[in-house]
């Protein structure tokens, strides 16, 4: 296979100031730990990560060297000028890193999935010195991620930003088979509601495959995150946690050397912003019309309530829903949208008419 790079897709630069943590998933002895970090440091790391104490998720698994692993860190961080950064579990790892003098710390998923561990963590986190970064926790529930983020911010401890690792869930369909599901939306609500947080997304534990980590990485950058957080190592197939999802630092060289950003961010392309303010015009028309269609509903509903006849009718329902369908197909629409669309519509339809029959207030504003 050539080693040449892909051309650029058009309209694209060079990705060039992406900040990136990386390090292994664990440390393991620090011959591991420092030729990791001297292959690495080339490429201008925000952060050298390595996890020392690891909350797995089945007993008997490796869960890292613990405090003996401190020392190789302050090494990495004195011969290489890199800062360095480790999983704090409980308020003796954040008394253990803050002695060895770390410079920052992240809570773990699992971690952030518990306010009482969370409010401990940010107890002892405060009076030291130590940067922290907050990653999601394991349920897609933005509140959880957020409330660890506020009570970092309650003792004084303000986070330097957060970390999106994606969601365990049930439903993994073949062809989509990641490790933890990146619900994006869930990520840029975050974003939303606390945009002077960095985020930085792991797409090592979102895969959990070295193969699919460039292809996640890219789809973050194009998405505007500020940075990846992405787990090597260099003998990954014999790492001792997460052998499946690490790259080496060679990989990540070539991974960092080929992201791409849109030349000219989204918001400045005229020829979008043309087509959204036409879709606006027409989600306008939408809603006018679906408010005349209510108005039309609560007339039929004060006929019905004067007439005493039933409000729900399940044959004038399907009709409805057949006459939309086949208008629909006939546009080109999908079949099962229109029939949610129309039952969504027909559903509130009921809800109004039933309101003016028990003389309830027709809104819930
Ligand atoms: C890790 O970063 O090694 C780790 C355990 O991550 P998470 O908490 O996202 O599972
Ligand atoms: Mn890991």
């Amino acid at each position: 296979m050539s080693e040449q790079t892909d051309p650029l897709p058009e309209h694209c630069v060079p990705a060039t100031a992406v900040t990136l943590v990386a390090g292994p998933c664990s440390a393991e002895t620090r011959d591991q730990i420092f030729s990791t970090a001297g292959q690495l440091a080339p490429l201008g790391l925000r952060l050298f990560r390595a996890g020392l104490w690891k909350p797995r998720t089945q007993p008997g698994s490796f869960e890292g060297v613990g405090a003996e692993g401190l020392p190789w860190l302050i090494e990495v961080q004195q011969r290489f000028g890199l800062r360095v950064a480790t999983e704090v579990c409980l308020p003796e790892h954040v008394r253990l890193a803050a002695e060895s003098d770390l410079d920052a710390v992240w809570l773990g998923a699992r971690t952030v999935a518990n306010p009482y561990a969370v409010q401990a963590l940010a107890e002892s986190l405060a009076s030291t010195e130590l940067e922290v970064w907050v990653k999601n926790p394991i349920s897609p529930d933005v509140q959880l991620w957020l409330g660890a983020i506020e009570r970092l911010e309650r003792v004084g401890k303000k986070p330097q930003g957060a970390i999106f690792r994606g969601f365990k869930t049930l439903s993994v369909s073949p062809s989509y088979s990641f490790r933890n599901t990146p619900y994006w939306s869930v990520a840029f609500e975050l974003k939303r509601l606390r945009p002077e947080l960095e985020i930085l997304c792991d797409p090592s534990h979102i895969t959990g495959e070295r193969r699919r980590v460039g292809i996640v990485a890219q789809q973050a950058i194009e998405m505007g995150f500020d940075g990846l957080m992405v787990e090597c190592h260099i003998t990954p197939e014999k790492a001792l946690s997460d052998a499946r999802q690490q790259v080496t630092p060679a990989e990540l060289s070539a991974i960092m050397a080929g992201l791409y950003q849109p030349s000219n961010p989204l918001h400045e392309d005229t020829q979008i912003a043309d087509k959204r303010a036409l879709i606006a015009e027409l989600d306008e028309a939408i809603l006018s019309t679906v408010a005349q269609r209510m108005a039309i509903a609560r007339e039929i509903g004060f006929y019905k309530k004067q007439h005493a006849i039933p409000i729900l009718q399940a044959d004038q329902f399907h009709h409805v829903l057949e006459q939309c369908c086949a208008s629909g197909a006939r546009h080109g629409l999908d079949t099962s949208f229109v029939h949610r669309l129309f039952s969504a519509i027909h559903e509130e339809s009921v809800r109004q008419q039933t309101a003016i029959e028990k003389d309830l207030p027709s809104s819930s504003q």
